[in-house]
């Protein structure tokens, strides 16, 4: 675009559209080689290896159109929104609602206000947490359940100091799944707030969260979803569940870093206070009152990540085009052809073994260490997490240090789990 075009304002707006991506994919069959072509590091070699990245439960990759659109913000629009009558000012605070507005349909909330952008899931949950405080009393129960990421239980606890309100776990079976009939029996009308994830990041079990919910509601608890590990996978709906919260990151769901998102419902968010105080989040300040400005800004306070939040948007449309369809199918048969090829090793044990789960393997080999495993395998060009993956309470059940954790995106491809399954052999065979 030449420089001219910026004081054409139709022109740019033309512009701004292209943060839409288009692929117009066949929606019967992926095409894993094109699909991959759209991911540039996936070109890459990594201690002289073709790169395998099987670290999407950590962080997705970033297709071309990602990339991109931030360039193309930063050259192009940049400037600070809700603020300036200025041509560019208007044109970045279009582009951040549009982005806005994308989420919205995306997850089908009912108001586009009731999406409020973070800089990711942990964030979202430290937002609700902090302002439950002032709803929150002592002899009040707080419910997380025994499969959650740090970011779903520290905050809670934090919540639980400050009003001393208890916090209470839904245990889990050996296969990963919560169990119901415990929920069943832990639910009271002391229960204020029941804080699950979707889908657990260390052993891929989806969790029964309509009922969850349902459950909750029937106590008048509220609940918050911890949509991180799901929004890869899936697209919610948060109407359809009814929760109360729902929260992810961007960088998860092949956006930027530093971006995510809060679904609450209005009621919730009016009755929770600002997390933040600051510029935008106000309707009026003086040293006696400041009053607040309203839905989303009231939880926006400060400058935003504008050209992330911006991208996201454009993420969300990658990831549509490509069809959560296809994603789904793509990695489910990853799944099996993984996990079947993983058990072909002796002494190898999946953690997580749930009929219900999404492409994540964690596991073990007997008398070795993942920690040794992971590094050999790197130096093969191969990326898995190991260690607790920031969920120490599930290996404490399990009574290990961590797993292996390999999690596959629908760029990912079997000749590729060919390829990891000899790579984790030979580690197996270096190592006993
Ligand atoms: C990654 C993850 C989080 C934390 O997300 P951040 O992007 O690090 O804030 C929380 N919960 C689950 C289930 C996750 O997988």
């Amino acid at each position: 675009m030449h420089k001219k075009d910026l004081l054409n304002n139709s022109s740019i707006r033309g512009q701004i559209t292209t943060f839409v991506f288009r692929k117009n994919l066949n929606n019967k069959m992926l095409d894993i080689q094109k699909i991959r072509a759209d991911f540039p590091i996936l070109e890459q070699k990594v201690n002289g290896k073709p790169l395998i990245y099987f670290d999407n439960g950590a962080t997705s990759q970033k297709p071309r159109v990602v990339i991109d659109a931030i360039t193309k913000y930063y050259e192009e629009i940049n400037a600070n929104i809700h603020r300036g009558v200025h041509t560019l000012s208007q044109l970045a605070t279009d582009a951040y609602e549009a982005s806005r507005e994308k989420v919205r349909n995306h997850i089908n909330a009912k108001e586009v206000y009731e999406v409020i952008f973070t800089s990711g899931t942990t964030q979202g949950i430290n937002l609700v947490a902090s302002g439950m405080a002032s709803l929150v009393k002592e002899g009040d129960e707080i419910m997380v359940s025994a499969v959650e990421h740090h970011s779903n239980i520290v905050p809670w606890q934090f919540l639980c100091e400050k009003t001393g309100a208890k916090l209470v776990v839904i245990p889990m079976k050996e296969n990963g799944e919560l169990i119901m009939s415990e929920y069943d029996k832990l639910l009271s009308t002391k229960t204020k707030i029941v804080a699950v994830n979707h889908i657990s990041n260390a052993l891929g079990t989806i969790n029964p969260i309509e009922y969850i919910i349902k459950k909750a509601h029937e106590v008048g608890a509220a609940v918050l979803v911890d949509g991180a590990q799901a929004t890869p996978h899936l697209k919610p709906d948060v109407q359809d569940l009814g929760c109360d919260f729902y929260v992810f990151s961007g960088h998860k769901i092949c956006g930027p870093t530093g971006v995510g998102i809060l679904y609450g419902k209005e009621e919730w968010l009016n009755m929770l206070p600002p997390y933040m105080g600051g510029g935008e989040m106000i309707k009026e300040v003086t040293f006696e009152k400041t009053t607040y400005a309203d839905l989303p800004h009231k939880f926006e306070a400060g400058t935003p990540n504008i050209a992330d939040g911006i991208v996201l948007g454009t993420a969300i449309d990658y990831l549509n085009e490509v069809g959560f369809e296809n994603i789904q199918k793509q990695e489910k048969e990853l799944l099996s052809y993984a996990t079947e090829k993983l058990l072909e090793i002796e002494g190898l044990k999946i953690f997580g073994t749930s009929e219900n789960k999404t492409s994540v393997v964690s596991f073990n080999i007997e008398g070795i260490h993942p920690y040794d495993i992971g590094t050999i395998i790197d130096k093969l060009g191969i990326a898995v997490r190991t260690g607790h993956h920031c969920a120490q309470p599930i290996m404490n059940y399990f009574n290990i240090p961590g797993t292996i954790r390999a999690s596959f995106s629908f760029y990912n491809t079997k000749e590729e789990i060919d390829t990891f399954v000899e790579a984790v052999k030979k580690a197996k065979m270096m190592l006993s």
